[in-house]
């Protein structure tokens, strides 16, 4: 997997995650940092009207994308919204868009650029948004991964799945070894397409969504379900741990689902009375068992649109959403799950200021943050995507 990052000489690639912005290259993440000229001041009063200009002069030629975790001063320009499944199979249908601006992070904009055509154009406005998730599993480590299999005698009847959220390179590794992606939406129907290929399951990774899945829609105990840490030698299991799971999950995690806790679902059921928790797959595990409601971001905003008026939802997910949710439905109590501020900060990176840059630099036909993954890495990777839309 490479991304075109276009690095200057002397400009060394740093393993920081979160540098100024735009002034190193990240190549050890799914992320790199680097982002070329200069940006328009954040404090600048004329940004919306630029913004509105740019992309009127480039009409149909650019697509602008926007995931449901992006800020409002983002999503006001965005042509469609959605998860980032929804948005990839967005991008693919629009082949007459010269130029399709990701508003989301890095995995997202490498899925689109492997779903269009070799002559579009994806472009991430910040290539400091990445997925702290999809850092979590690097290639090296999964290759490590499946070596540790192989030595236990269990990678002949072991199946990857792999969540949308990882690096192009994981997926490529997904599609070669005979696996599928999956969304938080089907990651049911993928573990049980890959149960009727094999006899276990490498789930990559998200271990939440892995194990909220393979308990509670699969009815695998949770003693069938090992976690294999990629710090640790032989993922710090035994070979008779592995021989002996179902599913082995990653150790990967969401670093703003994650943070949704079993105690603030007591006490937002003290604080509002008569609320219904609704949460997403990525929660902890104890989160989801608590929870009234689970399911993808989409389901989220379909539940909550779909109830009647004086509906009260306690909602964990990103905190964009939710603030957007609620302003949606002035009808309804929305409230935030977790007391404390909630962003996705790499999903943050995208501000109007860099949208604003990428759009000026389209009108002046220079294409700044391309995002290309190499041919081989793309053709395996989408051989997983393909799998998960042919999933029954
Ligand atoms: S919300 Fe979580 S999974 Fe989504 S981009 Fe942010 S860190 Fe990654």
């Amino acid at each position: 997997m490479t991304t075109d990052l276009n690095l200057p000489a002397g400009v060394e690639p740093t393993p920081a995650a979160l540098l100024l912005l735009g002034r190193r290259s990240d190549p050890d993440s799914e992320r790199g940092t680097y982002c070329p000229g200069d940006l328009p001041a954040a404090s600048d009063p004329g940004l919306v009207e630029r913004a509105r200009a740019a992309k009127a002069a480039l009409g149909d030629k650019v697509f602008v994308l926007g995931h449901h975790y992006q800020r409002s001063e983002v999503i006001q320009f965005a042509d469609v919204t959605g998860d980032s499944f929804k948005l990839a199979r967005d991008a693919e249908s629009r082949p007459d868009a010269d130029y399709i601006v990701f508003c989301g992070v890095h995995f997202m904009a490498e899925s689109a650029d492997i779903l269009t055509r070799d002559d579009q154009h994806v472009i991430l406005p910040d290539l400091a948004a990445g997925c702290s998730m999809a850092d979590m599993a690097t290639a090296d480590q999964v290759a490590e991964c499946w070596d540790v299999l192989t030595d236990a005698g269990i990678a002949d009847v072991t199946v990857p799945v792999s969540y949308m959220n990882c690096s192009a390179a994981i997926k490529a590794f997904t599609g070669a070894h005979g696996g599928t992606i999956c969304t938080s939406s089907n990651a049911e129907r993928a573990m049980r397409w890959a149960f009727e290929k094999g006899e276990k399951i490498l789930f990559m990774p998200d271990q939440h969504l892995g194990r909220n899945t393979a308990v509670l829609k699969m009815g695998l105990s949770l003693e069938e379900c090992v976690l294999y840490n990629p710090h640790k030698p032989n993922g710090g299991l035994t070979t008779d741990q592995l021989r002996a799971a179902k599913v082995i999950l990653w150790r990967g995690h969401c670093s703003v689902h994650g943070r949704f806790t079993k105690s603030a679902v007591d006490e937002v059921r003290e604080r509002v009375p008569g609320v219904t928790v609704l949460v997403h797959p990525e929660c902890q595990h104890e989160v989801v068992l608590a929870a009234d409601l689970v399911g993808s971001t989409e389901y989220i905003i379909k539940t909550v649109a779909e109830a009647p008026a004086g509906a009260k939802f306690a909602v964990g997910t990103e905190l964009n959403l939710v603030q957007r949710l609620g302003a949606e439905h002035p009808d309804k109590t929305i409230v935030f799950l977790e007391r404390t501020v909630c962003f996705c900060s790499t999903m943050g990176r995208i501000d109007l200021p860099h949208l604003v840059w990428v759009l000026e630099n389209l009108v002046e036909g220079t294409v700044v943050n391309e995002i290309r993954v190499d041919p081989q890495t793309a053709r395996d990777a989408k051989r997983a995507l393909d799998q998960m839309l042919a999933l029954p």
